[in-house]
């Protein structure tokens, strides 16, 4: 019966219109997810990189411990990762980042800034959307002094939701300072 509906169904010109269009705007969803991937990966492989540190990771082996930077760009968000770190749950940018860091990683500056990525990424692009011709050298000096101001003001609970808002961060963001970064 059901099978006799839905045969009935899909003659219906209203009803093929809808499947048309469906399938037409999954196959443009498809494609501008391929589009916005190429975008972001041509622009992470002409990236000028500005880097600071997302990560502080700490290994100790039994004798003595080791510690690392893992970088992060705040323009293109390129990540220093290794493929070994890499999941199914990454994404198909991630998956091709281990090889454009080192393609790309040479040229660029690393600021001596320990932040977390999402965090200076919102900043830089808070600094571009206000000066759109900002060169490299002013865009790290804004940079800095924009985080030093959020991390010397103390804010309330409430301020730092609209903080997260006005910053386009995700809800619940919360490594404001630079201890909310390192991990172990
Ligand atoms: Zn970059």
């Amino acid at each position: 019966m059901i099978k006799l509906i839905l045969s009935l169904l899909k003659t219906d010109s209203k009803v093929q219109q809808y499947i048309a269009t469906s399938t037409s705007n999954s196959e443009n969803l498809a494609r501008l997810h391929a589009l916005k991937k190429d975008i972001g990966l041509a622009q992470m492989k002409d990236c000028y990189h500005v880097f600071v540190t997302r990560e502080i990771i700490r290994s100790y082996d039994g004798h003595r411990t080791d510690t690392y930077n893992r970088l992060g760009c705040i323009k293109c968000g390129l990540k220093d990762i290794h493929t070994s770190e890499l999941d199914f749950t990454s994404s198909s940018i991630e998956e091709e980042m281990p090889s454009i860091y080192q393609e790309t990683a040479r040229s660029g500056v690393r600021i001596d800034v320990a932040c977390s990525l999402a965090l200076a990424m919102a900043i830089y692009s808070g600094i571009l959307k206000k000066h759109p011709t900002i060169t490299d050298q002013e865009m790290v000096r804004y940079f800095k002094l924009a985080l030093q101001d959020i991390r010397k003001t103390p804010v309330t609970r409430q301020h730092q939701d609209k903080r997260i808002r006005r910053l386009g961060l995700h809800p619940g963001f919360s490594a404001w300072n630079e201890k909310d970064i390192i991990h172990n």
